[in-house]
């Protein structure tokens, strides 16, 4: 199977900080991918620098089949595979980050005009199919003020897939929601999942990780410590300390 995301020894650093040591990682269309590691183990960071976010100093990472430029050559202005890149990738943060002067409808269609030059009539078509997608139709013509944190996650997420992503990354997407919002945007991702889309995501809903991942990768100081199938990974994790980290976290 051809993998959409390569990495091969990466290594990130901010300044003399060394947060990504020497990480391979291959992710095949079609997969799903969690990430999982304590606070400050380099889980944003791994993924920020798949869509050029974050720059990393070595190794090297084909996305899409395009190869990511490494911080000096992004700073000789070496951006062309970039751009392209971040054309068929779609990242959701922990913050909705939707734009409050806009609507829901504006919000979704304004990328597909401007990057696609769709016309508006096209993309608000296309903004009606998604927001019914993620259960929003009613919403169209709201202000992002006006929805619940769960419901503007969703919007952020059709926002992404207006774009028609090959792959979708999410950073701890249900991080800032009320507990009583979580459950409807990760069923918006389990779909997703179950529909063939290609996802990276770092999430703390480990039951969630379980279900929809296909792999999990958990990462320690910036370095992946173990891969597995989620049976195996949790079931049987086979570093020591992926097995403090499980014993932590599930205890909650
Ligand atoms: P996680 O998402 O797993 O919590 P991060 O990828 O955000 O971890 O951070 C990894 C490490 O890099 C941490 O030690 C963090 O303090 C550091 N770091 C993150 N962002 C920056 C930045 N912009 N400048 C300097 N250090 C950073
Ligand atoms: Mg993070």
């Amino acid at each position: 199977m051809s993998s959409i995301v390569e990495m091969k020894a990466l290594n990130k650093f901010y300044g003399t900080h060394h947060v990504l040591k020497n990480i391979d990682l291959s992710v095949a269309r079609g997969e799903v991918v969690v990430v999982i590691g304590a606070s400050g183990s380099g889980k944003s960071t791994l993924i920020r620098c798949v869509n050029g976010l974050e720059m990393y100093q070595q190794g090297s990472l084909l996305v899409d089949g395009y190869r990511m430029p490494v911080e000096a050559d992004r700073r000789l202005g070496d951006e062309s595979a970039l751009v392209e890149i971040r054309k068929g990738v779609g990242m959701v943060f922990q913050q909705f980050n939707l734009f409050p002067h806009k609507t829901v409808t504006e919000n979704i269609t304004i990328a597909p005009m401007r990057v696609r030059k769709k016309s508006k009539q096209e993309a608000e078509r296309a903004a009606l199919k998604l927001l019914e997608r993620v259960g929003l139709q009613a919403h169209a013509h709201k202000y992002p003020g006006q929805l619940s944190g769960g419901q503007q996650q969703r919007v952020a997420i059709a926002r992404s897939l207006a774009m028609e992503p090959h792959l979708m990354l999410f950073d701890e997407p249900t991080s800032a929601l009320d507990p009583e919002m979580i459950g409807e945007v990760l069923d918006v991702m389990r779909e997703l999942a179950a529909e063939g889309m290609t996802m990276m995501i770092v999430t703390h809903e480990m039951g969630f990780a379980k279900e929809v991942a296909d792999r999990i990768v958990y990462i320690d100081h910036g370095v992946i410590l173990e891969v597995g199938r989620p049976d195996e990974f949790f079931d049987n994790p086979k570093n020591d300390r992926t097995r403090s980290f499980l014993a932590r976290v599930l205890r909650h």
